[in-house]
């Protein structure tokens, strides 16, 4: 089969590798529906983070795709179009069985597309081993377009757990929300999602006229980044891997608000500490726990309440792959579409 390899800084290129194969029962053998990029992986091909020293490596971790061959203790079905959510966990140990899957405790630092805890495959391949596949996959109705759907994986899920998981765990009902962008896709989706099942106010942050515009369609209130930032908010979300943004972020929460940062920081930053003690500030920083959040968000893709379409930035070709990724402009959320076998 094939397979992207991220070779050095803004160039990937199409390997030939051996198919994977089902190792244990608990396993399935999916081919990609549509493929995209996590923020990371961008920021990877663009060199901003620090992650090139790896390569070469297989990239890509969000994915809709078709079951091809199941394990004999898999329940999915072989033709099942299932959403694969970014991380390799078991279901069952006492973090997975939490809503914690990122942190599974058989599993954690493992997943597709970075050569972390073991080498488990990658989303821009023509065929992926999923282990524990019955829990790591969601089977989707035939009633939503798969194509869109691709980030359901990762930076979509972080919509629901950054926001609307935060409201039902501490009892907000009509929230107002401040979500920082500029990693690419997450605060928009952060935004989409909590526009439209939050019940309250979202106010999206960024320097990005594109990003901005995006933000709008999906329901935000948009204003400047480097404006005023108002410090009320019950929550914010800090999309922006940018310590200065970081900082804005977190003094703008009221007294005892939350603050979900998903940005990932390479090196350690300044924090506000004495801000944050004053307000009571509770700060969450981590991987997103995809799995458990991909059922509500479909739930809503289905009847139409969350359209993750106006988040995707371009519909692509397989073949298109490297070309987009490396070019000058791949755009916020490029999905690129492999024909089923
Ligand atoms: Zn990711
Ligand atoms: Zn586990």
């Amino acid at each position: 089969m094939r397979t992207v390899t991220f070779v050095g800084p803004r160039e990937l290129r199409f390997d030939d590798v051996e198919d994977p194969s089902i190792v244990d029962p608990t396993d399935a053998l999916v081919r990609p529906i549509s493929a995209t990029t996590c923020d990371l992986d961008q920021w990877t091909i663009q060199e901003k983070v620090p992650l090139s020293m790896m390569a070469p490596f297989q990239i890509g971790h969000e994915c809709v795709a078709r079951v091809i061959e199941v394990g004999s203790e898999c329940t999915l079905n072989v033709g099942d179009v299932v959403s694969v959510a970014w991380h390799i966990a078991c279901g069952t140990c006492e973090r997975c069985k939490a809503g914690l899957p990122a942190n599974c405790k058989k599993h954690s630092g493992s997943q597709y597309g970075l050569p972390l805890r073991g080498l488990w495959g990658s989303t821009f391949s023509e065929l992926i081993r999923v282990p524990y596949a019955s829990y790591n996959c969601l089977t989707l109705p035939g009633t939503v377009d798969p194509i869109h759907l691709a980030s359901l994986s990762d930076n979509l899920a972080l919509g629901w757990e950054t926001t609307i998981a935060t409201c039902h765990k501490e009892g907000l009902t009509n929230p107002e929300i401040a979500v920082f962008g500029g990693t690419g896709s997450i605060g928009l989706y952060v935004a989409q999602v909590a526009a439209a099942l939050a019940g309250g106010r979202v106010v999206f942050y960024d320097d990005d006229l594109v990003r901005l515009a995006v933000a709008e369609k999906v329901g935000a209130e948009v204003r400047d980044i480097n404006g005023p930032i108002d410090n009320h908010y019950d929550i914010a979300v800090d999309a922006t891997c940018d310590p200065e943004k970081l900082r804005k972020a977190l003094v703008s929460v009221r007294p005892e608000g939350w603050v979900n940062s998903v940005g990932i920081y390479f090196a350690d930053v300044e924090i506000p500490m004495l801000s944050l003690y004053q307000r009571g500030v509770n700060f969450h920083n981590g991987k997103g726990h995809a799995r458990p959040c991909m059922d509500p968000i479909v739930e809503a893709v289905a009847t139409g309440t969350i359209k993750p379409e106006l988040v995707t930035s371009g519909v692509y070709d397989w073949e298109q792959i490297p070309e987009i990724l490396t070019g000058e402009n791949p755009g916020h959320k490029p999905i690129f579409t492999l024909p089923d076998a």
